[in-house]
């Protein structure tokens, strides 16, 4: 459990004073400039050793992501980049940083910019969060003008403007490259990589796109040391962790905790437990829509952490935790998921543009129990071929919920299946007529019984 003293975001639920003087009472811009007087190289080095992964969902070591900057400029400007598109569904972690502690971000945009050699940063915040982008502009605007950011900013000599842009809320343009696209103004389509951003991103130049809580917990790290933040949680799954808890709990919340903290514990201290206890519950999606479910099973000994879920063929992913009591028809649930990226898939390549469609469709038919038995292999076969073959992840999030879904609900799917065509097996009857309509139907496995043709009933009366 994580102690009061080690939270990073000490705003998260809007209870104090979030303006410039608020932040700076919780400790935030306390000493920035110390912070940039240790050099490009230290602040890496100790990102590095903090074992900071990225928050945004793959999880990759932001120093080591940092140290691809060119260490001089050939002339070209370097940008930062903040993902704040944050449009992941379940997702709603760095929503709640940017509007109740938005100055823990816009100060570490200033010393990760500095870090990476950008004098520019850039925020691209998802369409629908306008309460979100007002607070983060009037953030913003509240450092510029103390001379925090933007021309010396805290009179360290490094220059460091920050501008927000707002997104039109489309998903795949919380895929960094897509972002780009979208904030030269252009449609928000994934690039080909390589090159990747640090070589060549926003407007050609090298970039470095972090998500909004990876940049805003920089500032307390390198305040209070590295070995600081390395020494909460567990190996590789380092630091302090924003999980966002919705679903089928007594408190859906928002709450920062330990990383590799036990799952069950989570939801029992921060969310007054699963709606009608822990053994109603009958699987969790543990890292935001893109990531597969994990059942009862093994949510019982589940570790939050980057390492803990791989390990268990799932993902800490944004670490949004989408819980599903037995009430969920989870076939439904999946579903509804293939959906949202059928119509999210930007369609550039054919594996996703086609097989998001064709998954969707075959859900569907699960869903209502009118699949044959062998579409499920057909679905897993068709998740394979998606999965990998794709310009950006959209393509494998649309296969790892189905391929979660398979591994541990093929029961209730085919329990489906089996339900529905006993209930629309026709009457039971001879020849051809009935064997194609039992074919039809997956059938072939059942033994029809063969009745002689029924006899006209004799009437009173007639010979
Ligand atoms: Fe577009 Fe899907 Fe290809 Fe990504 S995987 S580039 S969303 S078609």
């Amino acid at each position: 459990m994580l102690a009061d003293r080690d939270r990073i975001f000490t705003n998260l639920y809007g209870m104090r004073d979030r303006s410039l003087a608020g932040a700076r009472k919780r400790g935030h811009w306390d000493g920035t400039a110390k912070l940039l007087e240790m050099g490009r190289e230290r602040i890496i080095d100790e990102v590095k050793a903090s074992g900071l992964r990225g928050r945004g969902g793959a999880g990759f070591p932001a120093g080591l992501k940092w140290s691809f900057m060119p260490k001089t400029s050939d002339g070209r400007p370097a940008y930062l980049v903040v993902n704040a598109d944050e449009s992941e569904p379940g997702t709603c972690k760095d929503r709640e940083i940017m509007r109740h502690d938005p100055h823990s971000l816009v100060e570490g945009c200033l010393v990760s910019g500095f870090a990476m050699g950008a004098n520019t940063g850039y925020i691209y915040i998802r369409g629908e969060f306008v309460r979100e982008r007002e607070a983060l502009q009037i953030a913003i605007d509240e450092a510029r003008d103390a001379g925090l950011v933007g021309r010396n900013a805290c009179g360290s000599g490094w220059d460091f403007e920050l501008h927000l842009t707002h997104g039109a809320g489309a998903y795949i343009c919380g895929e960094e490259t897509a972002l780009l696209e979208s904030l030269e103004g252009k449609k928000g389509m994934p690039r080909m990589k390589p090159p990747f951003p640090a070589a060549a991103g926003l407007y050609g130049c090298p970039t470095t796109v972090n998500n909004v809580e990876t940049i805003a917990v920089v500032p307390t790290i390198l305040r209070r040391g590295s070995g600081w933040f390395a020494s909460i949680g567990r190996e590789n799954n380092t630091g302090t962790k924003v999980f966002a808890f919705s679903g089928h709990v007594n408190n859906p919340c928002v709450v920062e905790d330990a990383m590799s903290s036990p799952l069950r514990e989570l939801i029992e201290r921060h969310c007054g437990g699963v709606r009608g206890g822990w053994d109603n519950l009958k699987a969790v999606i543990p890292g935001g829509a893109s990531v597969p479910l994990i059942p009862k099973a093994l949510c019982d000994e589940a570790i939050m952490d980057f390492s803990w879920l791989a390990e268990h063929k799932s993902g800490l992913g944004t670490a949004a935790v989408i819980v599903m009591d037995q009430s969920t028809d989870v076939i439904k649930a999946i579903w509804r998921l293939s959906a949202f990226y059928k119509h999210e898939s930007c369609g550039q390549c054919t594996p996703c543009r086609e097989g998001t469609g064709w998954m969707m469709r075959i859900m569907d038919r699960l869903v209502r129990g009118t699949a044959d038995l062998e579409e499920i292999d057909m679905l897993l076969d068709v998740s394979y071929q998606v999965e990998g073959h794709t310009i950006c992840a959209l393509g494998d999030g649309a296969a790892w919920p189905i391929q979660g879904l398979i591994r541990h609900f093929r029961d209730e799917i085919e329990d489906r299946i089996r339900a529905r065509t006993r209930s629309t097996r026709p009457a039971v009857g001879t020849g051809a007529t009935a064997r194609i309509a039992a074919k039809k139907m997956n059938m072939q496995d059942v033994t029809l019984v063969v009745k002689p043709p029924a006899q006209p009933e004799r009437r009173a009366g007639s010979a």
